[in-house]
């Protein structure tokens, strides 16, 4: 059996999950192996929806988040038997693979981009040295592998709602979780965002962020940051986009004031439709986008502004 770790918000399964199943479906393949999916929840969970893409559900209510229990959760599924066992790349991921792949003293191939099985062995590539090198891997089942979000397309649902099984999960000594205080969000997440706007060091300052954010909530989409701008402390570092932040695939990618270094594509060059704004015409993201604007972006982008307000 080929095991997928669900990820979902409650009410839906993230994208990245559907991306886990992508790559659960391609080793089951040649493994000739089913897929069977966990479904890990406190509260709430999208049980119908998750059913459409398994043969097999397993499910398990276990209140707060902790690694201890998620990794127990995931290890009572995998009681089956398991070749794999493939989860979305998050930090709550991080903190449950690794205690899985050492219970089932397991190969750990952690935020691959991609992954196929051959003789008999699970091979994959991620990047190594500070992202300075793309390494390939492979390790014997059963392997332990997480995918790093945007690398993969995304399942389809099976023609048939697979069979849901209670799982019984046992009391493991634990985190107890005493309080949590929620962030509050703001718009939708980047890595899951359909139209990302990302200012560049060629905005000048974090107070003309104030228009990308403008621009990313007309557009319904999210703000993405060049490591420039985290580096300078004008945006999070949640917001990096490139080879050592968030790896995107919108359909629409608006990039301002950002000169398209290798490392900042590493990040976003599967976007469907690339925009850039830059006043340096021999910039490199040119290469890259499928419309430029060559221009000051304190002009540019406020009559973009306008010009969406019309639409
Ligand atoms: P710059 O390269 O300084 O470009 C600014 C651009 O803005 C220029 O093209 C300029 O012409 C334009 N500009 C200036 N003023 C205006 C204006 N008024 N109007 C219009 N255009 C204007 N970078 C990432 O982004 N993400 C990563 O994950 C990442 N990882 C890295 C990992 C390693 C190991 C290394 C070595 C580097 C990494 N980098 C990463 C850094 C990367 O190499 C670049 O330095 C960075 O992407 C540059 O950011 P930028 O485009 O905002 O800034």
């Amino acid at each position: 059996m080929i095991l997928v770790v669900l990820d979902h918000d409650g009410n839906k399964l993230r994208k990245a999950s559907l991306e886990a199943l992508t790559r659960a479906r391609k080793l089951a393949e040649t493994f000739g192996e089913g897929v069977a999916g966990v479904l890990l929840a406190e509260g709430q969970a999208p049980v119908e929806e998750a059913r459409g893409y398994v043969e097999t559900l397993y499910v398990a209510e276990l209140g707060p988040y902790t690694a201890e229990k998620w990794a127990a959760g995931i290890l009572e599924a995998a009681k089956a038997g398991v070749k794999a066992i493939v989860a979305p790349s998050s930090r709550q991921s991080r903190t449950y693979m690794g205690r899985v792949a050492y219970a089932l003293r397991a190969g750990l191939l952690e935020d691959t981009l991609e992954s196929w099985a051959e003789g008999g062995e699970v091979y994959a590539t991620r990047y190594a040295y500070l992202n300075r090198v793309t390494q390939k891997v492979k390790s014997a089942p059963p392997v332990v592998l997480t995918v790093k979000p945007n690398t993969t397309p995304l399942a389809e649902p099976l023609g048939q709602p697979g069979e849901v099984v209670a799982l019984n999960v046992p009391p493991v000594p634990t985190v107890e979780v005493l309080e949590r205080l929620q962030e509050e969000k703001k718009g939708v997440s980047l890595t899951e965002a359909d139209i990302v706007v990302t200012g560049g060091r060629g905005m000048g300052g974090p107070e003309a962020f104030r228009l990308v954010e403008e621009l990313a909530a007309l557009l319904g989409g999210a703000v993405g940051a060049t490591r420039a701008v985290v580096d300078a402390g004008w945006r999070p570092y949640s917001e990096q986009v490139g080879q050592t932040g968030k790896t995107v695939q919108p359909s629409l990618y608006i990039a301002l004031g950002v000169s398209g270094a290798v490392q900042h594509l590493a990040g976003m060059n599967k976007s469907k439709y690339i925009v850039a704004v830059n006043k340096d015409p021999e910039a490199p993201i040119f290469k890259h986008a499928d419309y430029g604007i060559v221009g000051d972006v304190h002009q540019v982008l406020p009559a973009l502004i306008q010009a969406v307000k019309k639409l």
